[in-house]
């Protein structure tokens, strides 16, 4: 059973890669900002909250993301592995996982972190924007959210390269390219 985790800046292609890990390998799959859209959606107490922040290319407050995961957690039984998309996004919920997976007895095994310049990455969320009316994907929230990445997601990276588990994987070309990319680290766990 493997733990992954599929890290990169918005519109880096995790959800596209998730997909192809998906239909690859059989993993399960996490996303914590479709939980959260559909915590909007059904206008919970959660997704109400959520939504002041996710319309202002801000996180959401870890104490909220990571008792939301550890349900997810308790409640999945993954049976070849679990793919973590957009979680963690900051160090706190890092180090919260960790602790979590220790509970289940496991841990992160790879962190897979798509590597996109800038300038397609506003291109790409620009343009699927326009294809699904995300109320996030609009040019003055891009930016938000690209500070915010860059302040607290991509420390994380540091982290986890530490513990020897990050791995940087080209995330322009195809996405068949890519996928094989990812593959090559999967397979050598
Ligand atoms: P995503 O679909 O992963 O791009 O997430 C959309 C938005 O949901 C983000 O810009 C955040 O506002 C929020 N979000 C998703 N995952 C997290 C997380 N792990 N921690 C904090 N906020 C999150």
């Amino acid at each position: 059973m493997l733990n992954l985790i599929i890290f990169g800046a918005p519109g880096s292609g995790k959800g596209t890669q998730s997909e192809e890990l998906i239909s690859k390998y059989g993993f399960d799959h996490v996303s914590t900002g479709d939980l959260l859209r559909a915590e909007m959606k059904a206008e919970s107490e959660l997704g109400k909250t959520a939504k002041q922040y996710i319309d202002n290319g801000q996180l959401v407050p870890d104490s909220l993301i990571i008792d939301m995961i550890e349900k997810v957690l308790e409640e999945k039984k993954p049976q070849k592995g679990l793919i973590l998309d957009g979680f963690p996004r900051t160090v706190a919920q890092a180090e919260a996982l960790g602790e979590l997976l220790a509970k289940h007895d496991t841990r992160v095994h790879a962190v897979i972190d798509l590597q996109v310049p800038e300038e397609e990455l506003i291109d790409r969320l620009l343009k699927r924007g326009l294809e699904s009316g995300r109320s996030d994907d609009n040019l003055e929230t891009i930016q938000k959210r690209l500070h915010v990445y860059h302040a607290q997601t991509a420390p994380i990276a540091e982290y986890y390269a530490s513990k020897g588990t990050h791995n940087a994987i080209l995330g322009t070309g195809s996405i068949e390219d890519i996928s094989h990319r990812i593959s090559e680290v999967i397979d050598k766990l």
